[in-house]
Parts: structure tokens; C-alpha cells; sequence
């Protein structure tokens, strides 16, 4: 061991060396003065400091100021310095793949390496590392992953979490792991970076850690909403083309001349447009209205407007775009480059920022363009904190942002958009006063903007339980309630032995808590167990392309719109598509059909008129029925292309599947003369009055509520005894007896048990069909 040492000395001198001999380089003098001038440089001996003498710290400061690219390098140069620069082990968490590989290449050229010298990084199914690396930058998935397998994380001196202030899950994982990992390793330092100054948080859930911020300096930005914006840039805004630009204009049109005559002034159309998604709602102007103020909708023209309009009248500086996401992104960047002036190259130079862009791109988005060029950054809102463009002076935001998903080991984003906080829009406004005063286009009106919660939510707390009980033991992570009650803010724990005994109950999770081979399969993928659940059948029994579209129908709106002064109208439109055989599900899926055919002969927009659908939410069941196909291609679970359709259009197997997801959201159905009755699990009994509706089969699965007041009772499928006993409740592998007394329970209540035998002889052979 004395020649170990030797060897580790002589290593040690020798990295030491070659810095020395790169600092002394006009490049590396060049890159040291610019690591100087940042603020995280004055604050270094204080850093250094903290962390030798406490175990755990909290550091703050301003987006930009070098936490990301200093902090880490400040620890790895002290080591160095101390003759330990070959036995340190340092990990920096990242909770975007993008951000752990900018970072490193970054931190990597700000020393004169390549990536993997010293300097590398690991996110999934790709890294960049060496034998010598020291610092090592990954996702946070990835550090999940290893403390997995190496619980007292053997060889890590420092461990630094960054971004903590966004509150995602996996970090709060970390955390609840590490927190009980620190006592078993008392030389490990765990460095915690947030951007935010709501550092006490966490520094209390380390028994009081000490904080250090450092201050930074921006420039004021002017906000301008939507109000202004349309005043100064005099873009005409109609209500109706807000709502949904694609295919209701006409209909808008006539509902608003029905509603009220009003002089077409910009503030009041406006005022329209909210009222229009109230309306659209049919509730009061509440957060939840919001849904309808949807940014996909506001449109790109608008923004091209904006952006033509800096470009024209505005200061010189970059712009930077804030949009819910890739697609978003790429269909933006396509018109923005038919565009005669936004395209053309000599003028504005059009950059993408999001998680799967090639690196080489990436780094674009940092560079300055030529004199009387333009650069456009559209971003997503990776950019609010993670990445820093020094030389915006312009900011588009949009308003919505895809939240990050529970899925633990992929950080697979969620898939639908939605409404960001009044934090993460100050965040934004902020990124455009880096170097001189800013100005921030948020493209909704003030009153939306008010309307925003304060700050976004922890994700643990968002993440529906079910999914994060999943997640939890696919992570191997123990009980989950004792784990989560020792997270930073744990949720309710009676939520949470709910959504477990929920998951039990769909065969997700056996009687002792331990996930069944469907809950494995379900753990990997970003949606709710029920809609796994569909998902996977879909694919196992070939009948993928409904049940992807039934999905992602019960993950976005509802496409069938409801106006109230033509409710007859729209109801007899959305009964021609359930032919009476009672599913909300299959109506979804053939106007979904009929409506791909309709734009197949560039009919789209006169299908939806005609039928009262809303061509915006189809575009989005599109959009997630691709991402659903992707995801599942991705996991493995769907093998065979070829055949997953084979029995697409077999309408029993379709209910089936249906029926397994939604199970137990089951009720039974008596048609009575004038009347019918439901019988709930939970509620007992309600009737539905006066109708001349008849259920064409015993059961009714639901999938939130039965609405019993209305004549349409909503996404709900009617289905017949011999499937509920196939496919309602636990089909997978596992316990069988746990599932047979949840079974008396069902039949007790609900049917014959002289069924039972007949129901376990067929469970077990689809059992065995799904094993297969
Ligand atoms: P923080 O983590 O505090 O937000 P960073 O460490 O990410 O700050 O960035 C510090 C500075 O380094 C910023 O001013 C940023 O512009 C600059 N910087 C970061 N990454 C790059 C890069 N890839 N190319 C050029 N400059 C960069
Ligand atoms: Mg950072």
C-alpha cells in the first residue's frame, strides 16, 4: 500500500502540473480571467472553508453567477493543490441529461481538457469518463442508480446536488437517501446548489446546515403582458383564433355574435378570449379556466409577430424563447424559417435548446453571431436556470412549461404542458438582464399571470402517488411509507397507503408490497398504472392504435365540445360516434379515426366542424399517441411492430382492455323502465332519471366519475359479465389467494360467486397468455 500511495502521489503531481502549464497558456490566461470576473469567484475561499468544516452545505446565488461550472472546479483545484488530486472522487448531479453533458464539456475546455480526462459525465445510455476522471457531472438518475448497488457510495469524497430549488423528484429521492447515508460516512461532503434564496428548507432537513449565498448582480427588465404587447406591436387579436386556431374559428364566431355584440378593440378581445375559455369551461374565471388559455393556441403567429417586431424596432441583443417543448420547438422553428425576414440566415441566426439536440449545436446557442445578426434561442424551460445565455437582452414567454415526470431512472418529460408559477416567470423575465437592461414578453394578459400559483409545487408532491409508490420499489427503496415520511415535505400518509392499497388491488403490487411483474412493467413507464396498464395490454394483445388513442384521449381534454346554446346539436354529433353501444372510449376512437382520415383528403377542419371536435386537443392526441408509441418501443414492451395492430379493430377486445385499466372504477347498471340505476363500490346507489337510455350490458367501467345527473354519463364503457371476470382486476402473475378474497369481495357484492371458478380457470389462462 505504501507503493499505491507512491503511484497515487506521483498521479496527483502530475495533473497538478499540467494545469499549471495550461494556466500559464494565453488560452488558459484568457479563460482564468473570465472565471475570475464571475461572482462565485470572490466567495471561493469562503466556499472552500464551509465545506472542509461542516458535512453538509447549502449554497445560493443568482443563475449565472458559477456555482455550476465554479463550485465543482473550486473543490477538484483544492485538491489537487493538496497533493489529493488522484484520490478524490467528486460527483456534480444534474437533473437534465442536457445540463450534465453541456456542463462537462464546458468545465472540461475552462481547464484545456478534453472530455474524460479529468472531467467527464454519465447520463443514460451515454458517458464520457476516463480512469482519471475526478469530476464527474450526471443525471440524478444515474447517482440513484449506483446507490442502488453501492449503498455507502465507496471512493466519493464530495458529492454536490445542483438545482435543488427546482424541487424535482429524483432530487428529493436523493436526498431522503443520502440524508441517511451522511452518519455511515462521516468524510463525505454533500454540497446542495440552489438558485433560489429558499435555502433554509434544506438546510434545516440537514440538521441546520450552515448557507452560503452568493450575491450577484442583474439588470431590470421590463415586463410587458399580453395586453401591451398587443397595444405596442399592434398585432389584432380575436378571440376566437386564442381558443383554437386550427378548426373552431367558425363556430367561436357564431357562439361569440350569439353571446354579445362588442366593438373588436384589442383590450376587450382580451377580455373575450378569457371569457370564451370560461365559457369554454363552463366555470367562473378560477385557476382551472386557465386550461383553456392555452399558449399552443395563442399560436405562432403571435410570436412571430413579437419577434419581427425586436427585430425591427429594438436595441440589438439575443432573444430567447420559452416553449413547452421539443415539438412545440421544432414545428415553431419550421415556420419561423419560412418566415421572409426570420429566416433569412443573413439576419437572424435560428437556434433550438432542448434535452435531445446534438452537442455541437448546443454550443451555438453560447456563441456571439456576427454584427447585424439576430441570434433566437427558442428553449425550453431548461433554460430558466440550468443553462445561461449571457448575451440575452429579449425574452418570449409563453407561459406554459412540461413539467418533469416521476419516472426516476429515465427523467422522461411529462407529457402534456401546463401552466408554470409566478417563480418560474420572474425566473424567465430575469434570464434577459444579464448584461444590460432586459425586456420580457409574457404572452398571456396580467390577469392570467395573477392567477399562477406562487411557486410550482415540490414534484413529489404533484406526482400522483401511485406512480411514485412504483417508483419507489422499482428503485428498491424499502416500505414505501417509511420512506416517504422521511422525505423533505411527505405527502398525506393516508394518500399514500391509499394509492397502495390502490396498486395491490390492480395487481401492481402483491399482498407484501413487492412489485408483481406487471408493476415492474408498469414502474417504466411516465404514465398514471391505469393508463400503463391499458398501454401494456394494448400492446400485448395487438390492439395498440385505439388503446393508444384511448389513452391519450383520458390524458388530454376532451375532444367532443360541449357549447351550451348548441348542446343538442354537439350531443347528437358525439352519440353518431357512440352508436348507441354506450362507450365514451370507442366514440374517441372513431371520431379519432374518422378525423386522421378527414386530414389524410385535407378535411380536417370542416370534420371537426362538422362534428363539434376540437382539432386542437385531436393535434394533441396525436401528439401523445406518438410519444406513447416511442415510450413503449423504448422500454422494450413492444416488440413486434408489425403485428401490434393485428386486432385493432376488434371492438370486445378494445372494451376489454379498457375494462382491465379502468377496473375497480366499475359500476353495475340496472335498466329499469324509466330509469337506470349504478351501483358503485364506494357510494352504493344512484339512479339516473327520466331517460330513455338503455345500457347495453350489465357493467359500466369509469374512469374518474360517473356523472349520474346528466344524460351522457362521461368517459365511461360499458361492458359485458365475461369480461369483467377476465379482464376487471389483478391478471397478473402473483398472488393468487390475496387476489381470490379481493375477488369474494367483488362477487359479493356484485355477482354470482358460483362465477368464481369459471372466473379463475380463465384468469389463470390469461395469465398465462400474458406471461407469454
Ligand atoms: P450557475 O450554475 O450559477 O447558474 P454557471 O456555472 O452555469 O452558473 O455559469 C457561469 C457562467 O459561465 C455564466 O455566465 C455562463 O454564461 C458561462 N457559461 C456556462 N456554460 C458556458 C458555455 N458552455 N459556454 C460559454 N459560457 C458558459
Ligand atoms: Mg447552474
Amino acid at each position: 500500500s505504501i507503493v499505491a500511495e507512491k503511484i497515487l502521489q506521483r498521479k496527483s503531481l502530475q495533473i497538478r502540473n499540467k494545469q499549471q502549464d495550461w494556466q500559464e497558456s494565453p488560452e488558459g490566461q484568457k479563460m482564468l480571467e473570465f472565471r475570475r470576473s464571475l461572482p462565485a469567484h470572490k466567495e471561493k475561499d469562503a466556499l472552500l472553508n464551509f465545506i472542509t468544516q461542516n458535512q453538509v452545505v447549502v449554497v445560493s446565488g443568482e443563475t449565472g453567477c458559477g456555482k455550476t461550472t465554479q463550485l465543482p472546479q473550486y473543490i477538484l483545484e483544492s485538491e489537487i493543490e493538496a497533493g489529493r488530486g488522484a484520490a478524490c472522487s467528486i460527483i456534480c448531479t444534474q437533473p437534465r441529461r442536457i445540463s450534465a453533458m453541456s456542463v462537462a464539456e464546458r468545465v472540461a475546455a475552462e481547464r484545456g481538457e478534453n472530455l474524460g480526462e479529468s472531467v467527464g459525465y454519465k447520463v443514460r445510455l451515454e458517458g464520457m469518463k476516463g480512469r482519471d476522471t475526478r469530476l464527474l457531472f450526471c443525471t440524478t438518475g444515474i447517482l440513484l442508480r449506483r446507490l442502488l448497488v453501492d449503498r455507502s457510495l465507496k471512493g466519493v469524497s464530495h458529492v454536490v446536488v445542483d438545482e435543488i430549488h427546482e424541487r424535482g423528484m429524483n432530487e428529493d429521492f436523493l436526498l431522503i437517501v443520502l440524508k441517511e447515508l451522511l452518519p455511515r460516512r462521516p468524510e463525505l461532503r454533500l454540497i446542495l446548489m440552489s438558485a433560489t434564496l429558499n435555502a433554509e428548507l434544506f438546510s434545516s432537513y440537514f440538521g441546520g446546515a450552515p448557507m452560503i449565498h452568493i450575491p450577484g448582480f442583474t439588470y431590470p427588465v421590463r415586463s410587458h403582458f399580453l395586453e401591451n404587447i398587443l397595444e405596442t406591436t399592434g398585432y389584432r387579436l380575436t378571440s376566437y383564433n386564442q381558443i383554437d386556431n386550427y378548426g373552431q374559428e367558425k363556430m367561436w364566431k357564431m357562439q361569440k355574435q350569439s353571446l354579445r355584440k362588442r366593438k373588436s378593440q384589442i383590450a376587450s378581445a382580451v377580455e373575450d378570449a378569457i371569457e370564451a375559455a370560461d365559457f369554454m369551461d363552463y366555470g367562473p374565471r378560477t385557476r382551472e379556466s386557465l386550461s383553456c388559455w392555452n399558449p399552443d393556441s395563442i399560436g405562432f403567429n403571435l410570436i412571430e409577430h413579437v419577434l419581427c417586431h425586436i427585430i425591427k424596432k429594438e436595441r440589438p441583443g439575443a432573444v430567447l424563447v420559452f416553449m413547452t417543448g421539443w415539438d412545440d420547438i421544432n414545428s415553431l422553428k419550421d415556420q419561423l424559417q419560412a418566415h421572409p425576414l426570420l429566416g433569412d440566415p443573413s439576419r437572424v441566426l435560428l437556434l433550438a435548446c432542448h434535452g435531445s439536440m446534438a452537442s455541437s449545436e448546443q454550443r451555438l446557442i453560447f456563441d456571439k453571431p456576427e454584427d447585424g445578426v439576430r441570434k433566437i434561442v427558442l428553449a425550453t424551460n431548461m433554460a430558466e436556470t440550468s443553462i445561461t445565455i449571457n448575451d440575452v437582452v429579449f425574452v418570449v414567454d409563453c407561459g406554459k412549461a412540461k413539467e418533469t415526470s416521476y419516472d426516476a431512472l429515465n427523467n422522461t418529460p411529462c407529457l402534456l404542458p401546463s401552466w408554470i408559477s409566478k417563480a418560474s416567470a420572474r425566473q424567465r423575465r430575469g434570464r434577459a438582464g444579464r448584461v444590460q437592461p432586459g425586456e420580457c414578453y409574457h404572452l398571456y394578459p396580467r390577469c392570467v399571470y395573477d392567477a399562477f400559483a406562487d411557486y410550482q409545487l415540490p414534484e413529489l408532491l404533484r406526482t400522483p402517488l401511485q406512480s411514485l409508490c412504483l417508483q419507489i420499489k422499482s428503485l428498491q427503496l424499502g416500505s414505501i411509507s417509511e420512506f416517504l415520511s422521511r422525505a423533505l415535505q411527505p405527502p398525506e400518509p393516508l394518500s399514500v397507503q391509499n394509492a397502495i392499497e390502490y396498486l395491490m388491488v390492480i395487481g401492481a403490487l402483491d399482498a407484501s408490497e413487492n412489485l408483481t411483474v406487471l408493476g415492474r412493467n408498469l414502474s417504466m413507464l411516465p404514465v398514471e398504472p391505469k393508463l400503463g396498464k391499458m398501454l401494456l395490454f394494448g400492446a400485448i394483445f395487438n390492439c395498440l392504435d385505439p388503446i393508444m388513442t384511448v389513452v391519450a384521449g383520458l390524458s388530454a381534454r376532451d375532444p367532443f365540445l360541449m357549447p351550451f346554446d348548441k348542446k343538442d346539436l354537439a350531443e347528437s354529433a358525439k352519440t353518431q360516434f357512440s352508436s348507441r353501444d354506450y362507450s365514451d372510449h370507442l366514440a374517441l376512437v372513431r371520431a379519432y379515426d374518422g378525423w386522421k382520415d378527414a386530414e389524410r383528403h385535407q378535411s380536417g377542419y370542416e370534420y371537426c366542424w362538422k362534428n363539434f371536435l376540437s382539432a386542437q386537443t385531436l393535434k394533441a392526441i396525436d401528439s401523445l399517441r406518438k410519444q406513447f408509441f416511442y415510450l413503449l418501443k423504448d422500454t422494450g414492451l413492444l416488440d413486434n411492430t408489425e403485428i401490434c395492430n393485428t386486432w385493432s379493430h376488434d371492438e370486445h377486445l378494445i372494451r376489454a382492455i379498457i375494462c382491465a385499466g379502468l377496473f375497480p372504477g366499475i359500476c353495475s347498471v340496472v335498466n329499469k323502465e324509466k330509469s337506470i340505476s349504478l351501483k358503485t363500490m364506494e357510494d352504493g346507489q344512484s339512479s339516473v332519471n327520466g331517460q330513455e337510455l338503455k345500457i347495453p350490458h350489465p357493467w359500466l367501467v369509469f374512469n374518474e366519475k360517473v356523472k349520474v345527473n346528466s344524460v351522457f354519463l362521461r368517459d365511461s364503457t360499458a361492458v359485458s359479465d365475461s369480461v369483467v371476470l377476465l379482464f376487471g382486476g389483478n391478471v397478473s402473475r402473483g398472488d393468487l389467494d390475496g387476489h381470490l378474497k379481493m375477488l369474494g369481495g367483488y362477487l359479493e357484492f356484485f355477482m354470482n360467486p358460483a362465477l368464481a371458478d369459471t372466473y379463475l380457470r380463465l384468469k389463470k389462462e390469461l395469465e398465462e397468455l400474458i406471461q407469454k
